[in-house]
């Protein structure tokens, strides 16, 4: 099957950039199944937990900085507030928890142009609150933002930047990780919400050091994931590399370790400030019994109705490879 922008596709044929982007990132050239096949998927459970992790994250921190926007008037009923920036946005994934916040504007970026094709079609056949937004294709890593939306689209400061499961790839170098937070924080309003989802370098650390020293491969997983090393100690802060596996989301792609304490002090630089950090464990132990994200896990189909995890042992150790930030601009 031949889809638009695939290499073979008759209809539009890739550029080198794009190609090589591709190949980078083929989860996310996976095509946009739809929510049939999605159900199928064999970690469902820990896709609708990653989903539930972030609209906790959305509703804790990102939603009173929405609220409390100057620029939009504050919380009017029904016709929303404040202004976002998804960088890494993907195929869209979060476009239905920004209508859910009752945002009113967002700009949504992502290098692989392909998945902002199919983000933009999934916001136009959006149902629910509906608010403005623009869809641009952009290496936020390497190039400012200005490249990729205009003085006016920018005028207004965003409430809140978004990135979710994408800003480790920024860490190969410093360089990298230097643009990735100015374009985080240069059109963020004081006061406004940086909120993330990462790699936890440390216990990927852990693990690492806990590999006997005579195996040839320093790799460790389970059925659901695999993490794969080049070397054991690494020298420096940015560019220690592994491949990461997800069966049925991420095939073998290169990561890059964030040692949280460089990344706190690196974007200190930029006004940033550190408010939250919870390994995706302590999220579920804090707020599975919260009066609204409780039954949200039930909603989104962590839990079934007799509350049983939808997700099992292999899966429940995948999804705490993560953890859930968000800072403060001063
Ligand atoms: N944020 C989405 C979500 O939570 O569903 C997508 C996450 S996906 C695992 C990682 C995303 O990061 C991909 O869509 C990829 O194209 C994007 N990405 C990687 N490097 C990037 C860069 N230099 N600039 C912009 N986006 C990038």
């Amino acid at each position: 099957p031949t889809r638009r922008s695939e290499p073979g596709s008759i209809l539009k044929p890739m550029s080198q950039a794009e190609m090589k982007m591709y190949e980078t990132y083929r989860d996310n050239a996976r095509p946009d199944v739809g929510v049939e096949q999605r159900q199928g998927s064999p970690i469902i459970g820990l896709k609708n937990f990653n989903n539930w992790v972030k609209s906790v994250l959305i509703s804790r921190f990102a939603l009173p900085a929405l609220q409390a926007s100057p620029y939009m008037g504050g919380n009017v009923p029904g016709r929303g507030s404040g202004k976002i920036l998804d960088m890494g946005c993907g195929k869209g994934g979060d476009l239905n928890k920004w209508s859910k916040a009752r945002v009113k504007e967002l700009l949504a970026v992502d290098v692989a142009s392909v998945s902002v094709d199919q983000a933009r079609a999934r916001w136009e056949g959006m149902k629910g609150h509906r608010y403005a937004a623009s869809f641009a294709s952009l290496d936020c890593y390497r190039e400012p933002l200005s490249k990729a939306f205009s003085s006016h689209q920018l005028a207004l400061p965003f409430d809140v930047v978004s990135m979710q499961f994408c800003m480790h790839y920024a860490f190969e170098t410093e360089e990298k990780a230097c643009r990735m937070l100015d374009n985080v924080s240069r059109w963020l309003r004081p006061g406004g919400i940086f909120i993330g989802t990462i790699p936890n370098a440390e216990q990927l650390l852990e693990h690492l050091h806990e590999l006997p020293s005579d195996i040839d491969e320093l790799s460790f997983g389970n059925s659901i994931y695999r993490i794969r090393f080049d070397e054991r100690e690494h020298h420096g802060v940015y560019g220690h590399k592994y491949c990461f596996f997800l069966k049925d989301a991420i095939e073998d792609v290169p990561e890059y370790l964030v040692i949280w304490d460089n990344f706190v002090q690196l974007a200190s630089k930029y006004d940033l400030q550190p408010i939250y950090k919870e390994e995706f464990h302590q999220v579920f132990d804090k707020n599975q019994e919260h009066q609204d994200f409780g039954p949200l896990l039930t909603r989104m189909g962590v839990v079934d109705a007799n509350g049983e995890s939808a997700m099992d042992e292999d899966q429940w150790e995948a999804a705490n490879i993560y953890v859930a930030f968000a800072f403060q601009k001063q």
